[in-house]
């Protein structure tokens, strides 16, 4: 039997990549064939070749028909007609942009050693330096470039074999992977392009469609091939689709080094020195070889931000900057380069000034790291001994190891859903047994929680027919569809309890509503648990959890808490259905927040019934990560808070900061608030109480400094109130100083000046003292080059003229010459600090 579905082509970009692959996605769980015929070129296409559809030439408009005949072909049909005519027009939306624009407002403390620079977006933040590396395209060696065929028959045969025995390399590469790595994923997808009939028919034809007389060579077959898919695929308008031409690149890399050896392409350089490589693209295998010691950054001159080389070199730590048009010339004339990943610039020849400007920015990194380094290896605990563990957040086993250098106490969630997507069949348990294994291997005794597969909503997959839905966040999702794809859910349930024995699991369900749902969850469980004990398996004892995400749940507790043994609240999720507002719609984010007086009353009240049915409660969701939320957390009494890796060890230093009982008052006083802005006022002026401190203190004082001028004097005293915790943003305060200086330079006379502003980024008043080893020039109004610093930064909020005070104060006493003298004399910060206490009136 064989059906027929038509259309004209709905996307505004044709069928390029990503249509392309969900089309291949929609089919794959059929035995059927399916062709796409493309009516206004005839080009006929299998819907289970990526490649195949893309050239396939669809535009949009273009009438095309998909026909389907086989074993399944009716059940397809009614699928792929689903599809074509429900959600085909919405699957080519425009890839999110997820990173900033280049910048191009440098801080004054930079734009004054006039740096040469060009911008670019950032992809992984972070400074480096180094010398400029250059990697071009594949190029055949010379040698290979006219080297002509010993006949057609002969090339093929070269060729295809070439084709086999490097899908086979891929698979035992493949095979020697820890799955699910991002490495793996990458060789993942090379090895399905390697295998894509398109590929292998463009190839084919590439040497027997070929003039008689030319008898072309294996290796131009392979050059002509990737340069057919490079025109396809680079006129595409969708990023993620030009990215894939650096996967068919480094396919072609491989064919040709499998055919005529290592020589056959320009081999990638080894780095002998710290290194900035800069490429127009590059593909990830090359990077995979790049990585190590001396690769300090990574700068692409193409602009995508979803390929899986830049998606390795994030994962890699490195800064990383995309888009950085004509970067080769550009660095091709400096001996160094600097990569700054925090505002989106390339730099070359930097000179004395620039280069001291980034000694400060390294300063600064090296300071921060050392101050949340102290907070990783210890517990979060308050002032007043209260503790609560801070776990991480990860989506892959890789991860694990990296969270708990970052400080992690635990796994707090570990979505495994990620584990089941983007491929066409579910993993085996085997594989989910080594992909779990090694998380509570990497954990130790520390405790992993471990959430069982959260489908649906909007995380579809191909091959679990959910179908769509109108509603798909309140339909078919997560526990709801454990019924019926109930094999896979004992499968994982398999995999995770045979885990158990290597560390410290918790398993947990997403997205129970009622009871119904946990018991039978619990039922399910112990018959897999009874199955295993049967077939000789040892179990180790495993907590057996839920999401707390539905509000119906959190009315359920004490009954839930039966069959649940722990809790971990999903606010994303709890917060949507509370407040009945989709996570994911950009048009309500004012609205879909966790500073709802309402949302933390229901927090309160679950958290607490938690507690009293004697249980153990988790915060699993974004909100965890939320830094000015903290004091509430904290106050709310949850036992744990799970966010990605980076915060951790910021959290523990903020926790350690606290009161666990001025918290718990806050979380009284929020819930009284009327309103979101409320919440927010209570939070700022809890800080700035919390944190109050003298407007002077020893911290505030550096002595015997080398900044080498004016500008870099007021960044290093930004930079150090930032440190201090005593502004929010050193860039604004830094500015806002400017801003003053521009009306009339603050140097008063005697080699003393007194920058000073008001600014709402302040959360300390504070005076910042710093004396100088060589004196900076500070256009000051006698001439005098200026050795001493007084620095006010005062709360914009604060009423009156606190500043114009302390101001005035100053400029009094250096008039004097004793003072002068005897501040010079001070030989030591706190003899320094002492003397001011004394001569100054401060609050
Ligand atoms: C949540 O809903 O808060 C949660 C952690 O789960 P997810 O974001 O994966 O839905
Ligand atoms: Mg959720």
């Amino acid at each position: 039997m064989s059906f027929e579905i038509t259309f004209d082509c709905p996307l505004p970009h044709g069928i390029h990549a990503r249509p392309a692959s969900v089309l291949e996605e929609v089919c794959q769980p059929f035995q059927a064939a399916i062709y796409l015929e493309n009516r206004r070129n005839g080009q006929r296409a299998s819907l289970r070749s990526v490649l195949a559809l893309i050239s396939a030439d669809v535009l949009y408009n273009d009438p095309c028909k998909i026909v389907i005949s086989g074993d399944d072909a009716d059940v397809a049909h009614t699928r792929i007609e689903q599809f074509i005519n429900q959600e085909f027009a919405h699957c080519d939306d425009a890839l999110v942009e997820a990173f900033a624009a280049p910048s191009t407002v440098l801080p004054r403390s930079l734009g004054a050693g006039e740096p040469q620079y060009i911008c670019a977006t950032s992809v992984s933040s972070g400074i480096a330096e180094g010398k400029p590396v250059f990697l071009g395209q594949l190029q055949l060696a010379e040698h290979l470039q006219q080297l002509s065929g010993q006949g057609k028959e002969q090339e093929w045969q070269k060729l295809s074999k070439a084709i086999h025995d490097v899908a086979q390399q891929l698979q035992t590469e493949l095979d020697a992977l820890p799955a699910q790595t991002l490495a793996w994923q990458v060789l993942k997808a090379h090895l399905s392009m390697v295998e894509d009939a398109e590929l292998y028919q463009q190839l084919q034809a590439a040497i027997v469609n070929s003039d008689v007389s030319q008898s072309p060579s294996a290796a131009q077959a392979i050059v002509t091939t990737l340069s057919y898919f490079q025109r396809r695929l680079a006129c595409s308008a969708n990023a993620y689709l030009q990215e894939r031409v650096l996967d068919i690149q480094d396919i072609s890399a491989r064919l040709l080094r499998r055919l005529y050896g290592d020589d056959a392409v320009l081999a990638v350089q080894e780095l002998t020195e710290p290194s900035v490589v800069i490429a127009a693209n590059l593909t990830p295998s090359d990077f995979i070889k790049l990585e190590g010691n001396n690769l300090k950054a990574l700068v692409l001159e193409s602009g995508g931000t979803t390929s899986h080389t830049v998606i390795l070199a994030r994962a890699s730590g490195i800064p990383v900057l995309v888009g950085a048009k004509a970067a080769s010339g550009f660095c091709a004339a400096g001996s160094n380069v600097i990569v700054d990943a925090e505002l989106g610039l390339l730099i070359r020849n930097a000179n004395t000034a620039v280069t001291n400007y980034y000694q400060m920015e390294y300063d600064k990194q090296r300071r921060l790291e050392r101050r949340y380094s102290v907070f990783k290896k210890q517990a979060a605990h308050t002032r007043d001994q209260h503790t609560l563990e801070v776990a991480a957040n990860i989506v892959s086993a890789r991860e694990s190891a990296p969270a708990f250098d970052a400080g992690a106490d635990g796994i707090g969630l570990f979505r495994t859903e990620m584990l089941f997507m983007d491929r066409n069949t579910a993993p085996c348990e085997q594989e989910q047994f080594d992909c779990y294994r090694q998380v509570l291997e990497a954990a130790g005794q520390a405790p992993v929680i471990i959430r069982t597969f959260d489908v649906g909503g909007d995380k579809p997959i191909g091959y679990l027919p959910i179908g769509t839905e109108e509603n798909p966040f309140l339909g078919y999702r997560a526990v709801r569809t454990y019924p019926q794809f109930i094999e896979l859910f004992c499968m994982q349930l398999r995999a995770l309890v045979r885990a158990a024995r290597y560390g410290n699991l918790r398993v947990m369900v997403p997205m129970i509503s009622c009871v119904e749902e946990m018991r039978w969850v619990r039922e399910t469980y112990q018959q897999v648990v009874t199955e295993l004990q049967q077939s000789g398996e040892s179990i180790a004892p495993i907590q057996l959890g839920m999401m707390l995400e539905v509000p119906s749940a959190a009315f359920a507790v004490k009954q839930l808490a039966k069959y649940a043994d722990f809790f971990s609240i999903g606010s994303n999720d709890l917060a949507q259905y509370f407040l009945a507002c989709d996570r994911g719609n950009k048009r309500l984010s004012d609205l879909y927040s966790n500073y709802h007086p309402p949302f933390i009353r229901l927090l309160q009240q679950t958290v607490d019934e938690i507690h009293s049915a004697g249980s153990w409660v988790g915060l699993c969701g974004e909100m965890a990560g939320d830094h000015s939320l903290l004091p509430l957390l904290v106050g709310l009494g949850f036992d744990e808070i799970s966010m990605a890796a980076p915060s951790i060890a910021r959290s523990k230093a903020a926790v350690a900061q606290l009161d666990y009982s001025t918290c718990q008052t806050l979380v009284q006083q929020a819930i009284a608030c009327s309103d979101i802005s409320g919440v927010k006022q209570c939070l700022v002026d809890f800080r700035r109480r919390s944190v109050d401190r003298a407007v002077l203190d020893d911290q505030l004082i550096i002595s015997a400094a080398t900044v080498h001028s004016k500008a870099l004097v007021i960044k290093a005293l930004a930079d150090n109130l930032w440190l201090q915790n005593r502004i929010e943003d050193a860039a604004a305060v830094e500015e806002a100083l400017w801003q003053r200086e521009e009306v009339f330079s603050t140097g008063l006379g005697f080699g003393i000046a007194i920058p000073h502003c008001k600014s709402d980024k302040v959360i300390n008043n504070s005076i910042s003292l710093m004396r100088l080893n060589t004196p900076v020039d500070w256009g000051a109004a006698d001439g005098k080059l200026v050795d001493t610093v007084f620095m006010l930064t005062i709360r914009d909020s604060d009423a009156g003229d606190a500043h114009m005070k302390i101001f005035a104060q100053l400029a009094r006493k250096i008039i004097h010459k004793p003072f002068r003298e005897t501040l010079k004399a001070c030989a030591d910060n706190a003899t320094l600090l002492a003397f001011l206490n004394e001569q100054l009136e401060l609050e």
